[in-house]
């Protein structure tokens, strides 16, 4: 839009919001930003949340933040409300990433810029920027420590003292989620080698993402899946070894059901499962010694990313990205901003998630 049209506008008003004019000319106070989130159910998406408002509000903007019950049409109907209400920009992380193509085309008609959040958005050529981490090296981290915890690794990355064969498992995400299919590859490929000479054996012969995704990430899904498992492929008195897991609350699911079958003592111990988003109640269980390691995503940088392409859109500039070729939505690449994850064990804990500020050290010590 031009300067002109942004000035005269404001000259009336500025009541920018949602027409197809430049918001560049107008006050903060004057601009609404819709930040539709997935679900309540996780933590990470409460502070992803409350990060993008706290500073999206610290700057003067206007906020509307929906959280939608993990339910496909309620997030459609947030989002198609935020476009009627007059948002000027969109933040979304989508809970399905291909079933929000005509809210976006309602978004592109009247010129709102999309950022797609964490996850991207697919199918859709109305997707203007995407944040995220780097998710394929989510799944090598995942990997990486899954072999470190078998001691197939050590810490430092080289080869191990352990020779196995190790019986695991593996699990992925929700496959509606583009993020779930970048964990997997980023974890499978790293694994591959170990598979194919022998060391790491899926007893349960379940590789493919099909078989192993777990729908909306539920933890519940999870436990159930886990004790199907231990009933059908582990009822011979072998033992699971390793459990490949991508997210903390299935990690839980699958520890519950691990517990409720009698691992977890010095005769049968807890298998390494591995996690991710640094969940405080998988927190305390690295702490404890029961969970093997989660990823850390730092939300606060995430968030602060989200707004600085937000801030740019809005005075219709680009935002930077810092990758340009990974992001292939089905039809554009599209521009993103990754951040770097760290792997957290129970001897890094203090300095990545208590020292950055992250939780207090009597939030990780509660309950013990
Ligand atoms: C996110 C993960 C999260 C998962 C489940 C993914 O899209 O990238 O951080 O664990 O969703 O909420």
């Amino acid at each position: 839009g031009s300067v002109a049209l942004a000035l005269s506008l404001a000259a009336c008003g500025g009541e920018g919001a949602g027409d197809d004019s430049s918001t560049s000319g107008d006050k903060p106070a004057d601009l609404t930003i819709g930040v539709s989130m997935p679900t309540q159910t996780s933590e990470r998406w409460i502070a992803d949340g409350n990060s993008v408002k706290e500073k999206l509000t610290a700057k003067g903007y206007k906020v509307d933040l929906q959280y939608a019950n993990d339910d496909i049409p309620t997030q459609s109907q947030q989002v198609d409300q935020m476009i009627t209400q007059g948002a000027d920009v969109l933040i979304i992380a989508a809970i399905d990433g291909t079933a929000l193509s005509s809210q976006l085309q309602a978004a592109a008609d009247k010129k709102i810029p999309v950022i797609a959040y964490d996850r991207l958005i697919r199918d859709s050529k109305n997707v203007d920027f995407y944040v995220s981490f780097d998710n394929y090296k989510v799944g090598v981290a995942q990997a990486n420590a899954l072999l470190t915890g078998l001691g197939l690794l050590k810490a430092d990355g080289s080869k191990g003292t352990a020779t196995g064969p190790f019986n695991i498992e593996l699990f992925a995400g929700s496959l509606d989620d583009n993020n779930a299919h970048f964990f997997f590859s980023g974890a499978m490929d790293t694994l591959k080698p170990f598979i194919d000479a022998g060391t790491l054996k899926v007893k349960s012969g379940q590789t493919k993402i099909e078989q192993v995704a777990i729908l909306r990430w539920q933890q519940e899904t999870a436990q159930k899946r886990m004790e199907d498992l231990l009933t059908k492929s582990y009822n011979d008195g072998s033992k699971v070894q390793g459990v490949l897991s991508p997210y903390d609350g299935l990690s839980r699911g699958i520890i519950t059901a691990l517990q409720n079958a009698g691992y977890g003592s010095a005769a049968n111990p807890m298998p390494p499962v591995t996690g991710q988003d640094a969940e405080i109640a998988s927190v305390k269980l690295i702490n404890d010694g029961v969970q093997n390691s989660t990823i850390f995503k730092d939300t606060r940088l995430l968030a602060e990313q989200a707004v600085i392409a937000a801030e740019a859109f809005l005075q219709d500039k680009t935002p930077t990205a810092n990758d340009t070729k990974t992001y292939d939505n089905g039809v554009k690449v599209v521009p993103s901003y990754l951040l770097p994850v760290v792997t957290v064990y129970k001897d890094n804990i203090k300095k990545e998630l208590i020292d950055s500020g992250y939780y207090t050290a009597e939030e990780v010590a509660a309950g013990q």
